[in-house]
């Protein structure tokens, strides 16, 4: 008999696991196990599924990292049993959460594609049976008797995105996130078109494992014209503080007050990793292309190139959990694991 592919659907929560209730007017999340009801054509894929939902669903501003080691976890189990999963996840902190998978799953060699959707699968305009059916097909696909993609990634109206390079950008339109960094692993038309080139290359003899301690600890911080010296000698002296990520201005720019070098000088004197990372959505951080930035670079500020802050965070709570040496700690950071930065 034809061996189908097996795919474990897991869902976390977010919108796209509501139905509408006649009685109440409100949405609220569906009996998982009805799945298949609901959606029927998913029983006209070439593959088998079983599903995992949580015990209870989330709406996705409620993820943090405990919630990380549970789904890395339920993954983890179910890793040999299956050829690819599917997450459905809130919109709000996808990016957030598949970003830190990406890292937390070290030598993935299958298929963990994120989605989701706008609206709710029971509303009749609703973009989760695309989004869902696609994500499905891509997690099924193989090449050679292996998984043909083999990485985190995140499905949207039409695109197939590595995880961590997304970010979300719209709270109203289907099209939600984007990779302005990376383009689209995939894109769904008339066909399905897989950018071969694009995709990260496994290494399949090295053992499959998942990391679950993330550090706490870490701040991200906003340049904004009007943060003051109080405010941010507040936030830098947190005695628990143990990395700091700043969101700078376009190339990688920050205020050049005294108080704001002398605060950032500080915070690295004290072993503390300062990743610079840009605010836009797109481009890279270059520190020493303008005087805005010069400091950064000769302070000891870590570049973040052109990561997402998303990934920058999960990256930064990856590796502080992994206690890399303050020495090796900028090599590290600035080289790109899991095909997060250029
Ligand atoms: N607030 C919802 C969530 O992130 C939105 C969505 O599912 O798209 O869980």
């Amino acid at each position: 008999m034809k061996q189908v592919p097996k795919i474990l659907l897991i869902y976390t929560g977010g919108t796209i696991g509501m139905l509408l209730d006649f009685n109440t007017g409100a949405l609220k999340n569906f009996n998982f196990d009805e799945l298949l009801t609901h959606i029927p054509e998913l029983n006209l894929l070439d593959c088998s599924i079983a599903t995992h939902s949580f015990e209870e669903p989330l709406d996705s501003s409620n993820m943090n990292p405990e919630y990380w080691v549970k789904l890395v976890s339920i993954i983890e189990e179910n890793y040999e049993e299956y050829d690819g999963f599917v997450v459905l996840h809130g919109s709000d902190t996808m990016s957030y959460t598949a970003s830190a998978l990406s890292f937390m799953m070290e030598n993935l060699g299958k298929p963990v594609i994120f989605t989701g959707s706008q609206l709710p699968i029971g509303d009749l305009r609703t973009d989760a049976k695309e989004n869902l059916i696609t994500s499905m097909q891509l997690a099924t696909m193989q090449h050679k008797g292996n998984p043909l993609i083999s990485e985190v990634c995140l499905y949207f109206e039409y695109k197939l995105y590595r995880a961590n390079r997304t970010t979300k950008i719209n709270a109203q339109h289907f099209e939600a996130f984007t990779s302005l960094n990376y383009p689209p692993l995939a894109e769904s038309g008339v066909e399905l078109t897989i950018n071969r080139e694009a995709l990260l290359v496994p290494n399949r003899r090295k053992k499959f494992t998942v990391f679950k301690k993330m550090s706490s600890g870490v701040i991200l911080m906003k340049m904004f014209p009007g943060l003051d010296e109080h405010t941010f000698n507040h936030m830098i002296s947190y005695s628990e503080l143990k990395g700091l990520i700043i969101e700078t201005y376009g190339s990688g720019n920050v205020t050049t007050k005294e108080w704001f070098l002398k605060g950032i000088a500080e915070v690295i004197e004290r072993g503390i990793p300062v990743i610079n990372v840009t605010q836009c959505s797109g481009g890279s951080v270059n520190m020493g292309l303008y005087e805005t930035s010069v400091a950064l670079k000769r302070l000891g500020v870590i570049s973040g190139k052109d990561i997402t802050t998303e990934a920058a965070l999960a990256k930064l709570m990856y590796l502080l959990g992994h206690g890399i040496s303050q020495k090796s700690f900028r090599t590290i950071f600035e080289t790109s694991l899991r095909g997060e930065m250029t």
